[in-house]
C-alpha cells in the first residue's frame, strides 16, 4: 500500500491498465468500494426491523464498557473492542487479533499489527483518525491455524467478510469481527495540518501520536523526542476543527458508517453529553448470532459491564449519520453525472434518507458539490482507486 498524502492508503498494483489481471481480480471482488450488498433482511425475526433499512442488521444493543479499568481508560470509548480482543485471546483460545497501531517510525501514520497478548492489545487501543489498511495482513489469519479476531473500520470488516467468500482458510479462521462506527477517515494531510496547528515543529521528531483514548473521548496528544515535550488539543478541536475537513472522497461515498457487516459494532453513545472526568462508555451492537453470543458471554464472564438498552438509542446516538447517508445518494448522482466511478450498493437504501433527512440547500450541494469536486480534482477522468 502507498500513502497518498491527500487521500489515503492506496494499492500500488491496482491501476487502470491491470484492473482485470488474475492477481488483482480477487482483491477487486472483495473491495467494498466497488460493490457492497446486504442479502434480504426483511422478515428476519431476530433483527430489529425498523432499524434495518438505515442501520443494517441489529440483534441486540447494550451500553457499557470494559470491566477492567485500565482497558476502559486506554480505549477510545469504553475500551470494548480491546476488552473483547483480550477476552478472545485469554479465554476463548483465539490465536491472534489483527488490527492497527501507530507506525513506530512515523507515529502520525498507522501500520497493520498482530496482537497475541493483553499488553500488545492495550498498546494498540484507541481510535486512530488516519489512513489504515488492516486487510493487507489477512494472510496472517489464513495461516493462523485457529480462530482469529479482526478489528477495523466498517469498510475493513466489509472487505474481510467479502474476501472470506473466495478464501476458504480465511473463512475457517475468521471467527469474530468487530467494527467501530466511522464517519470517515481523514487523509494524512489532515494529521499534518493538525500537528502544525498545535505547534509541532518537526514531525520526524515525534515518538508517539494518540488521537484519543486515555480518558473519554480523550485528547489528541503528540509526544516529541526532543526535551520530552508533548503537544495536545481536545477531541473537539482535533476531529471537529481540522480532521473532519480532510475526510477522503472514498468515505464521502460510503453508506456503511456503523459496521453493518461485522459480528459486533461499537461506537460512542453521543445521545448524551459526557460529564467532566467520566469514564468511557460504548454503545455495543450485536449484528449476528455469533456477535450476540460473544457479548452475552463476555458480560457473564465479567469482561464487559454493560446493560441492555433500547435499540432506538442507536439513531439517537448518531443523529448526523442519517443525514450523512442521505447525502451519499446525492453525491453518487453528482459523481455519476460527472462520469466518475462510484460504489454499487444493494440493500443499503439511501434515496429515502436524501428525501427526508437532507435539508433543501444541502440536497443541491450534495449533487452539485460532487460534480464540481469530480471535475476540479479530475476524479471523473481517473478511477476512484
Ligand atoms: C476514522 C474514525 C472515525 C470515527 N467516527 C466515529 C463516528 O462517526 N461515531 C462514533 O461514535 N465513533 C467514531 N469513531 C470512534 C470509534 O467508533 C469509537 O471510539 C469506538 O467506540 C471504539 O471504541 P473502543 O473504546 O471500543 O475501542 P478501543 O478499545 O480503543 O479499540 C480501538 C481498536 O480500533 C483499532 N483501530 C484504531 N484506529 C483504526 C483505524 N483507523 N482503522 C482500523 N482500525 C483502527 C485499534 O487497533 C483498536 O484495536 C471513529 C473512529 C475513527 C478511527
Amino acid at each position: 500500500m502507498q500513502n497518498v498524502l491527500d487521500q489515503g492508503l492506496r494499492p500500488v498494483t491496482i491501476e487502470a491498465p491491470t484492473r482485470s489481471t488474475a492477481d488483482t481480480s480477487e482483491a477487486l471482488k472483495a473491495c467494498p468500494g466497488i460493490e457492497l450488498h446486504h442479502s434480504d433482511l426483511t422478515g428476519e425475526e431476530s433483527i430489529v426491523q425498523d432499524l434495518v433499512s438505515a442501520w443494517g442488521p441489529v440483534l441486540s444493543t447494550w451500553e457499557g464498557a470494559a470491566s477492567d479499568d485500565q482497558v476502559r481508560f486506554a480505549g477510545s470509548s469504553g475500551g470494548v473492542a480491546s476488552a473483547l480482543a483480550i477476552y478472545a485471546l485469554e479465554r476463548l483460545d483465539f490465536r491472534l487479533v489483527l488490527h492497527v497501531e501507530a507506525d513506530p517510525d512515523a507515529p502520525h501514520t498507522n501500520r497493520t499489527a498482530v496482537s497475541r497478548n493483553r499488553d500488545e492489545v492495550l498498546k494498540r487501543s484507541g481510535s486512530r483518525y488516519a489512513p489504515a489498511s488492516p486487510c493487507e495482513l489477512l494472510q496472517v489469519i489464513e495461516d493462523a491455524g485457529g480462530p482469529c479476531l479482526f478489528i477495523g473500520k466498517p469498510c475493513d470488516v466489509a472487505a474481510a467478510q467479502k474476501a472470506r467468500k473466495y478464501r476458504p482458510r480465511l473463512d475457517r479462521n475468521l471467527a469474530l469481527t468487530v467494527a467501530f462506527f466511522c464517519a470517515g477517515t481523514p487523509s494524512t494531510n489532515g494529521t499534518l495540518e493538525l500537528l502544525k496547528s498545535i505547534g509541532v515543529p518537526d514531525v520526524d521528531d515525534l515518538v508517539d501520536v494518540r488521537y484519543r483514548g486515555n480518558g473519554w473521548p480523550g485528547d489528541f496528544v503528540a509526544k516529541a523526542r526532543t526535551r520530552d515535550t508533548s503537544y495536545s488539543c481536545t477531541y473537539d478541536q482535533s476531529w471537529g476543527e481540522v480532521l473532519s475537513k480532510h475526510v477522503q472522497w472514498r468515505c464521502k461515498l460510503c453508506l456503511d458508517h456503523t459496521g453493518e457487516f461485522a459480528d459486533i459494532a461499537v461506537g460512542d453513545p453521543w445521545y448524551r453529553s459526557v460529564r467532566e472526568g467520566e469514564m468511557g462508555s460504548s454503545l455495543i451492537l450485536a449484528r449476528t448470532g455469533v456477535g450476540n453470543r460473544c457479548v452475552d458471554t463476555a458480560i457473564k464472564d465479567g469482561v464487559l459491564t454493560a446493560l441492555r438498552v433500547d435499540p432506538q438509542l442507536l439513531p439517537r446516538s448518531q443523529p448526523n449519520l442519517l443525514r450523512t447517508r442521505g447525502e451519499v445518494w446525492g453525491r453518487m448522482l453528482g459523481a455519476r453525472l460527472a462520469g466518475a466511478s462510484t460504489p454499487e450498493y444493494r440493500g443499503l437504501p439511501s434515496f429515502g434518507l436524501w428525501l427526508s433527512e437532507v435539508p433543501l440547500p444541502r440536497k443541491f450541494r450534495s449533487i452539485l458539490g460532487a460534480m464540481r469536486r469530480c471535475f476540479t480534482q479530475k476524479i471523473a477522468f481517473k478511477s476512484m482507486f
